[in-house]
C-alpha cells in the first residue's frame, strides 16, 4: 500500500508522526483530513492540520499540547479541541460527524458518524480524503469518492447533487479552489452550481456566512483575478444589488496592490480588507451605505471603509505644493493602516506616493526624547497643555527642526515665551 506521507517536508511528517504516536499510546485512530490532505498531495505549505478521531478529542489535544509545547483550547460543547504550536501550527481536532440540512442554507444538524460520514459531509471530492496517521496504517489513503483522480485531473466536483442547495458557501468555496489552485470546476458540478445561483440560494443563508466566504475570497494571495469570475456568475449580487463593477478600474487597482503587496513596508495589512474598499468605494453611497449595514465588520474595518470613502479629497489635500512632511503626519495619523494603504495605491502622483511612503517608513514612528515629566520640570502643567505642546514637539521632529533632547527642551522653552505664559503656553 502507498505511503502518501513520505514525501512530506520533516517538519510536517514530524509533528504528524507525534500526533499519530500519541493517537496510538491512546488507543484512538487519527486521521488527517480536508484540505490539508489536498495541500499535502499537491505539496502545498498549510499550516492548518484538521484531525478527525474515533475516540476523546479533549485527551489526544492535551497531551500533544504537553509534548509539543502548545497551548490547547477545548470546546466542550463542540466536543472539539484546538492546539496552536510554537511554530505556527494551528491544529484541529473533532470526532467524525455526520450532518444533515433539514432546510437549504441552514446551519446542519450534527451526529457522532463514521470516517466515512464525515468525508461525505465535505464540499468537494478533493477536500474529501484522509490520510491515516497511526503507526500502523501511516500514510494510508482513504478516498471514497475519487478525490485523488480529480485532483490529478485538476476538477472541482461536488459529492452529491443537493450539495450546493444544502449549502450555498460551496457556490463561493467552488470558486476560490478553482481560481487558487488553476482548477475547473466540472461540468455536472458547474450546472448545478449555476442553477443554485439562479434560484438565489445564496440568499437562504446567514448574511455573515456569505460574507465570511467572500472574506476569505478576498484575503487569498492574489484576489484580484477572481473577480470577474464572481461577477460573471452573479456570486456578489447578494453583496447589493446595485452594486456595479468596472473592471478596468479594478485591474488597475489591482495592479497597483500586487506591487505594494511585495514590499515589507505592508506586510503585516489586512490586504482583504483593502480590496473590498477597492471593490466598493466607487459605489454610490446608497450601495456603500447598504453594505456597511448589511454585514457585520469589526471595528477597524468600519472605520477604514469610511474613511476611504473621502479619498479623492484626501489625495487633493497631499498632492498640494509645498506639504512638509508634517502636514502629511496629519492628514495621515488618523487613518487605519489599511486606509493608508488604499490611498497609496490610488494615488497616481509619485510625489504623493513618496509622501506616503516616507509618513510609513519615517515619520509615523517618530518619538520624542522628552517627556511629561520633562515639561512638568519647565513649569508646564498636566492635561491639554502637555498634549499640545509634546505635539508641537513632535511636529518639529518630524520636520527635522530639532533633533536631540535638549533641541527639544529648547523648543519646549521657546513656545512658552512665545505665548508669554509660564503655566499656560497654549
Ligand atoms: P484553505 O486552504 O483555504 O484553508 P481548506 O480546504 O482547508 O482551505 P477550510 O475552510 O479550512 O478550507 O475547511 C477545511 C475543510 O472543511 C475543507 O477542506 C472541507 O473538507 C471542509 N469544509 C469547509 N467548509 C465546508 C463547507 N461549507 N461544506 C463542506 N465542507 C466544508
Amino acid at each position: 500500500m502507498r505511503n502518501y506521507l513520505s514525501k512530506i517536508d520533516k517538519k510536517t511528517s514530524d509533528l504528524i508522526r507525534m500526533i499519530g504516536q500519541e493517537a496510538d499510546r491512546k488507543g484512538i485512530s487519527a486521521y488527517v483530513v480536508g484540505g490539508i490532505v489536498r495541500d499535502i498531495l499537491i505539496k502545498e505549505k498549510n499550516f492548518d492540520l484538521d484531525i478527525v478521531v474515533d475516540g476523546d478529542t479533549a485527551l489526544l489535544a492535551e497531551a500533544l499540547a504537553k509534548q509539543g509545547k502548545g497551548r490547547v483550547t477545548l470546546h466542550k460543547s463542540f466536543g472539539t479541541a484546538s492546539v496552536k504550536m510554537p511554530e505556527g501550527w494551528h491544529i484541529d481536532f473533532a470526532a467524525a460527524r455526520k450532518e444533515q440540512y433539514v432546510r437549504p442554507g441552514a446551519l446542519p444538524t450534527v451526529q457522532a458518524g463514521s470516517l466515512e460520514d464525515d468525508l461525505f459531509r465535505r464540499d468537494f471530492t478533493i477536500n474529501a480524503m484522509a490520510i491515516a496517521i497511526n503507526p500502523r496504517l501511516w500514510g494510508q489513503l482513504i478516498d471514497r469518492f475519487g478525490g485523488l483522480k480529480d485532483l490529478w485531473a485538476k476538477k472541482i466536483r461536488i459529492l452529491h447533487d443537493q450539495s450546493f442547495i444544502d449549502d450555498p458557501t460551496r457556490i463561493l468555496r467552488a470558486v476560490r479552489f478553482e481560481q487558487r489552485l488553476g482548477f475547473s470546476i466540472e461540468r455536472k458540478t458547474l450546472v448545478l452550481m449555476k442553477a443554485a445561483i439562479g434560484q438565489e440560494a445564496l440568499r437562504t443563508i446567514n448574511p455573515s456566512r456569505y460574507f465570511s466566504e467572500l472574506k476569505k475570497i478576498f484575503s487569498e494571495a492574489d484576489p484580484g483575478r477572481y473577480l470577474k469570475r464572481l461577477s460573471d456568475l452573479g456570486i456578489l449580487k447578494p453583496l447589493h444589488s446595485q452594486l456595479s463593477i468596472d473592471l478596468n478600474d479594478w485591474n488597475r487597482f489591482c495592479r497597483n496592490i500586487r506591487a505594494l503587496r511585495c514590499q515589507a513596508l505592508y506586510r503585516n495589512m489586512d490586504f482583504g480588507l483593502v480590496y473590498f474598499i477597492g471593490l466598493i468605494a466607487k459605489s454610490p453611497m446608497a450601495v456603500r451605505e447598504g453594505i456597511l449595514e448589511r454585514f457585520h465588520w469589526t471595528k477597524t474595518e468600519r472605520e477604514s471603509i469610511r474613511q476611504s470613502l473621502g479619498v479623492r479629497d484626501i489625495l487633493g489635500q497631499l498632492s498640494a505644493r509645498g506639504l512638509t512632511p508634517s502636514q502629511v503626519y496629519k492628514i495621515l495619523r488618523p487613518m487605519t493602516g489599511e486606509t493608508v494603504l488604499y490611498l497609496r495605491a490610488r494615488a497616481l502622483r509619485p510625489e504623493i506616493c513618496r509622501r506616503i511612503d516616507r509618513f510609513l517608513v519615517k515619520d509615523k514612528g517618530v518619538k520624542l526624547y522628552i517627556t511629561g515629566e520633562d515639561l512638568k520640570r519647565v513649569g508646564i502643567v498636566a492635561g491639554i497643555n502637555m498634549g499640545k505642546a509634546l505635539q508641537e514637539i513632535l511636529y518639529l521632529k518630524i520636520d527635522q527642526r530639532v533633533c536631540t533632547k535638549k533641541d527639544e527642551l529648547n523648543a519646549v522653552l521657546s513656545l512658552q515665551k512665545q505665548t508669554g505664559d509660564r503655566k499656560a503656553p497654549y
